[in-house]
């Protein structure tokens, strides 16, 4: 398989869902492996979210995580409609890699062809138009590309070697470790991916009120790691619209979730409640104030409020 998926809930309407499916999709096409930092500053707007088995089946579950797949413009529309259960799947079937893959190539020696070795990887390479002038130029460009970093690299290895070997070039070698650090930089800087405006907005929030943090998009929808009462807390991140000033909030916790949570995560926990309107953050430490035994029962849902005694301020 070309993906491993976390365990997540979201569906497709979840202001989350495409930030989740382009952390288990490597910020690149689940189809044809187009990556967001391949089609530049627009990358976010370049890639959309797919229905796997598409919504003309009017499955029940059509709207669900699982079911939802990162992909980019073109694989969309070529994909449109088209099912048919020997559509390969990037989350199960080994498509390009693995111990069987249904197709190979794509390489200089192949003229970039991709060579199908089954008559799936045949209807896959069809369904998505892999062999058209578009992805051989994108395959052309992404290999050159890898060469060229390649090739910086172990210049600058040769440079170091030579340095390190010579008393009389010490001082000298001051200058080329900083050179060094720059040209390490440079393809870091070219990697940089657009972030999810709220995420961003959610980090900037704890950064100003000097609390260290840092997004993980972790199973089981944790997607901030922060330092919170001199513990470390894994939280998910969830969004208030909402502009009305209140003292008291009261928030409904699925149970499913809650006891996932407690049967799987070997942290701390809790839920940030972001709102971004009125610039408030709450901060539920749920591992803290919640007992598993509490969870149990015919409930659905546990209500728990937030007050005054979590806002991070
Ligand atoms: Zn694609």
């Amino acid at each position: 398989m070309e993906y491993i998926r976390k365990q997540r809930w979201a569906t497709y309407s979840s202001a989350k869902c495409k930030e989740y499916l382009r952390n288990d999709f490597a910020h690149e096409c689940a189809y044809c492996k187009l990556q967001e930092k391949e089609v530049g500053i627009v990358g976010l707007n370049f890639f959309e979210i797919d229905h796997f088995k598409p919504q003309v089946l009017k499955l029940s579950d059509s709207h669900k995580y699982h079911n939802l797949y990162y992909c980019c413009k073109k694989c969309n529309k070529e994909k449109s409609d088209i099912w048919d259960t020997s559509l390969l799947d990037p989350c199960t079937d080994d498509i390009f890699s693995g111990n069987t893959p249904a197709i190979a190539g794509g390489k200089e020696k192949d003229n970039y062809k991709y060579i199908a070795q089954n008559d799936r990887g045949t209807f896959y390479i069809n369904t998505f138009k892999l062999n058209s002038r578009t992805q051989i130029y994108f395959r052309r460009a992404r290999e050159a590309h890898e060469n060229n970093l390649r090739v910086i690299n172990s210049l600058i290895d040769e440079i170091l070697l030579k340095v390190q070997d010579n008393i009389e070039l010490r001082d000298f070698a001051k200058s080329v470790f900083q050179l060094v650090e720059l040209i390490r930089k440079k393809p870091q800087e070219l990697d940089m991916l657009p972030k999810n405006e709220m995420f961003e907005k959610a980090e900037e929030y704890l950064n100003d009120k000097g609390i260290e943090n840092i997004l993980v998009y972790e199973e089981y929808n944790m997607d901030i790691k922060m330092k919170a009462n001199g513990n470390t807390y894994y939280c998910e991140l969830v969004l208030d619209n909402s502009i009305e000033e209140k003292a008291e909030y009261r928030k409904n916790i699925d149970i499913e979730k809650l006891t996932t949570w407690f049967e799987k995560l070997n942290c701390n926990f809790g839920i940030l409640f972001y709102y971004p309107k009125i610039q408030r953050m709450y901060f539920y430490p749920v591992s803290d104030e919640i007992k598993l035994s509490e969870t149990s029962g015919t409930n659905k849902l546990k209500q728990i409020k937030i007050s005054a005694k979590h806002l991070i301020s």
